[in-house]
């Protein structure tokens, strides 16, 4: 191993090392908002909620038994327009669905149910990424129970966006040190891309999405160069007021519908180091980078989960994560 691999795997140790020292806790804000939905909310009432608070998950709670009953997220509408799919007869009982029946849902359409995992908030926050990677949570639920009553608090939900942010912006002496180029290290995905172009049908992509078992489609031209990324989180407006028709609408056209705030879209290319990818981080709210070439050439993308992926695991005697 050269120099720079031995700078790389200090920054990594070091990077690790702030992880088991802080806690899930530390990386909240000192104050914020949390919404939580009732599980007994119907589901088409939970979008314009999400929407009109401008986020796109929530904790859910079963005031009948005081419990934290799980994350509502993009996943929970794909699986019911899945259901749609499937029964497209059954659009009025669709309608009726509460956010407590997402589980029959699942069972129904011959999904495996995400592991509802949650962590206490003052365990290290290095369990926490653990848990996410694991189970391949993108946020995880930060739930305190009382000793005594064993009554349930949700404190706050954190993503792997946040973590990677509260990394970025409390290690800048070690950041720095990671500088070997993400193709070198084969950080992402560069084969088999699912992909999509701007006529593809909303649905088609929601599809690819499930199939793949990912999060985002890029929406690349004839000559493959990247135009948008279509993202699981953009099916939320698309079926607002119990508009399942209308998912056969373009990818093009439900992407001219974002909101004004979109945080917009990522790029990096084979040679940038993981160095520049923590001071985009540090900057700005990205969910992915999208790799391409020097004529914006569709190349790879880097989830969220690979780049924690490789900080947490990579070098560890058992960076499968599979146990
Ligand atoms: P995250 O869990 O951070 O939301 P994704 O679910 O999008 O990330 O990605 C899961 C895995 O699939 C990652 O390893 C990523 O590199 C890969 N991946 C993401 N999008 C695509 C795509 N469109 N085509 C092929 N692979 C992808």
């Amino acid at each position: 191993a050269g120099p720079l691999d031995k700078e790389q795997m200090q920054g990594l140790r070091d990077i690790r090392e702030f992880l088991k020292v802080r806690t899930s806790y530390d990386v909240l804000p000192l104050s914020f908002r949390l919404v939580v939905l009732d599980n007994d909310l119907l589901i088409k009432k939970s979008l314009n909620i999400l929407i009109q608070n401008g986020i796109v998950s929530a904790p859910l709670w079963d005031s009948h038994n005081s419990t934290f009953a799980g994350l509502l997220t993009s996943t929970d509408y794909i699986n019911v327009i899945q259901y749609y799919c499937q029964f497209p007869d059954q659009l009025n009982q669709v309608d009726q669905f509460r956010l407590c029946n997402l589980r029959d849902i699942e069972k129904a359409i011959g999904v495996v149910p995400l592991e509802t995992v949650s962590v206490h908030p003052m365990r290290p926050l290095y369990e926490a990424c653990r848990r996410m990677l694991k189970t391949r949570a993108r946020r995880i639920p930060l739930i305190d129970t009382d000793d005594e009553t064993g009554r349930q608090t949700v404190v706050s939900v954190i993503t792997q966006y946040r973590i990677l942010k509260f990394i970025a912006v409390n290690n800048e002496q070690h950041t720095m040190l990671l500088k070997k180029p993400v193709g070198e290290l084969g950080l992402g995905t560069y084969t088999n891309m699912a992909t999509a172009t701007m006529n593809s049908s909303v649905l088609d992509v929601i599809h690819l999405m499930v199939k793949h078992n990912i999060s985002a489609v890029p929406v690349v031209d004839e000559d493959y160069k990247l135009l948008n990324v279509f993202e699981a989180v953009d099916v939320i407006p698309c079926i607002r007021g119990g508009a399942y028709d209308e998912l056969s609408a373009t990818v093009g056209d439900a992407l001219s519908n974002r909101a004004e705030d979109f945080a917009g879209i990522y790029t990096c290319g084979e040679d940038d180091r993981l160095d520049s990818i923590f001071d985009t981080i540090r900057k700005s709210r990205v969910h992915r980078l999208i790799v391409v070439d020097d004529d914006s050439r569709l190349k790879g993308i880097i989830s969220l989960s690979d780049i924690l992926k490789y900080v947490l695991l990579y070098g560890e005697e058992d960076d499968s994560i599979r146990s």
